[in-house]
């Protein structure tokens, strides 16, 4: 700092020497003041060269000039690359949380304090049906057209979602959204949106599920209860009393029968699916299964239909066999309940030429409407409620064969035509099959899967 002042003097005092030499003591003074000058002229170009490389944007080092000017270079250099780094990294910062906002399931958008779109991610685009560049500083009322949301926007109060029917939604695919604007900063707003489609589905399905047991349930007690009465109050003759007895044992097997699936239903629902440590002999599953499926068609009548069960022989299938069985053995019962008598029903094992197996029960049945077919493994949907309910079904029969059938990675097809009778196949992954070669004491033994 001393040199500036000094360098001044130096210029002054080598000024007025020059001049004194030349032209005495008014030369001296002339030459001080030339000195001065030219000493002002060369800090001037000095401070504008700082002044042409601040500009150009500072670009590189600052002019070596020399004293003050270098300092001041220097200086001004360092807290230029000071606020360049503080920017970087708050733009890095911005755009690790903007990404992050990107990555969310849910829709952002932020507004503005008079309601307009500053920004939205790809989620709140796709939902709302917003572009995300064009849409930008359009108001949000004018995009969100609902007028649920337009009320909701305009009463402020927020403390609440409002879920719209999203612009994509069709019948078929219904889409209900959730939006919530949560007020933040100085009159800005976040709008969250948030697909509930899923949400209200299982609100519903379980709803519908409660009002179905309990309707289910509330029949038979219904019946039972008027015929306790009637016994209670009637004098009754033996053969009456004895008929009404019967009728009751009826009714209470039906509620038992379906507090049974509902338990099974809830046990397969609650439990993880089966591994593939255990092996069971499809010919013992078919043993049971005909064996159940034998004493169902004999409640119906002595030869009341032309059975025919392959055993599967030398085949092995891979998960829970109390499951399995439950399946084959609904699926067969189902065949022997809707198949009128006289009518013939098929059930086999056989191997699928890309090394899957599949279980299939085929009847000569009166068929199914297409249109019923993919709700058939509904909780208590029925195509023919009475047919199901005087053969005892609970509704619940197919749900249980689909739910085994998914934790057996296993495919459920339903293959019926009206007038042409039906085929319910279970389709195991090749995974959970294997053959079994009998080994010479009789036993069999297992070898490893191949393609039949
Ligand atoms: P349910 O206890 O009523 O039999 P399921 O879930 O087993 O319930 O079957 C659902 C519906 O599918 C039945 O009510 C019936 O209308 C139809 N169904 C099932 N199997 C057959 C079949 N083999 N032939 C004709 N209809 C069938």
């Amino acid at each position: 700092m001393t040199g500036r002042p000094l360098a001044f003097v130096l210029c002054q005092a080598v000024g007025a020497a020059l001049g004194g030499w030349l032209s005495g003591e008014r030369g001296a003074l002339v030459g001080a003041l030339a000195g001065s000058l030219a000493w002002w002229l060369l800090d001037l170009v000095r401070g504008m060269r700082l002044l042409r490389w601040l500009r150009d944007g500072a670009e590189g080092d600052p002019p070596r000039t020399g004293g003050l000017w270098t300092e001041i270079g220097d200086r001004l250099r360092r807290a230029l690359r000071q606020r360049e780094r503080t920017a970087q990294e708050s733009g890095e910062r911005l755009q690790a949380f903007l990404s992050a906002i990107q990555a969310s399931p849910n829709g952002v958008i932020l507004l503005d304090a008079e309601g307009r779109i500053e920004w939205c991610n790809q989620t709140a685009a796709a939902q709302l049906g917003i572009d995300p560049e064009r849409d930008l500083l359009q108001h949000v009322g004018n995009l969100l057209r609902d007028p649920a949301f337009a009320d909701y926007h305009a009463a402020g109060a927020y403390g609440r979602d409002v879920v719209i029917t999203a612009r994509d939604s069709s019948p078929g695919r219904p889409v209900r959204l959730s939006l919530q604007l949560h007020p933040y900063g100085q009159g800005r707003k976040l709008l969250l949106a948030r697909d509930v489609t899923a949400i209200e589905q299982a609100d519903a399905m379980r709803r519908d599920f409660v009002a179905n047991v309990s309707h289910e349930v509330r029949t038979p007690l219904t019946v039972l209860a008027g015929f306790i009465e009637t016994l209670q109050q009637l004098p009754l003759g033996e053969a009456d009393r004895a008929r009404y007895l019967g009728l009751m044992a009826q009714q209470a097997h039906r509620m038992q029968s379906l507090v049974n699936d509902l338990l099974t239903l809830s046990r397969l629902e609650g439990s993880p699916p089966p591994d593939t440590a255990e092996w069971t002999a499809v010919e013992a599953l078919m043993a049971q299964c005909e064996q159940d499926t034998r004493s169902l068609s004999a409640v119906v009548g002595k030869d009341s239909h032309e059975l025919a069960f392959d055993p599967g022989a030398g085949m092995e299938v891979a998960g829970s066999a109390p499951e399995l069985l439950s399946a084959m053995s609904n699926l067969a019962s189902n065949a022997v309940r809707y198949t009128p008598v006289g009518g013939r029903i098929d059930v086999r094992w056989q191997w699928l030429p890309d090394g899957r197996a599949e279980f299939s029960v085929r009847d000569t049945g009166p068929g199914i409407p297409p249109e019923h077919l993919p709700r058939l493994t509904e909780r208590f949907y029925r195509v023919d409620r009475s047919r199901s309910r005087e053969t005892g079904g609970t509704g619940l029969g197919l749900a249980i064969v689909k739910h085994v059938a998914q934790r057996h990675g296993a495919e459920l097809r339903i293959d019926s035509r009206p007038g042409a009778g039906s085929t319910f196949a279970i389709v195991l992954p090749a995974a959970r099959v294997r053959r079994v070669t009998p080994a010479p004491g009789g036993a069999s033994a297992p070898r490893a899967t191949a393609t039949p």
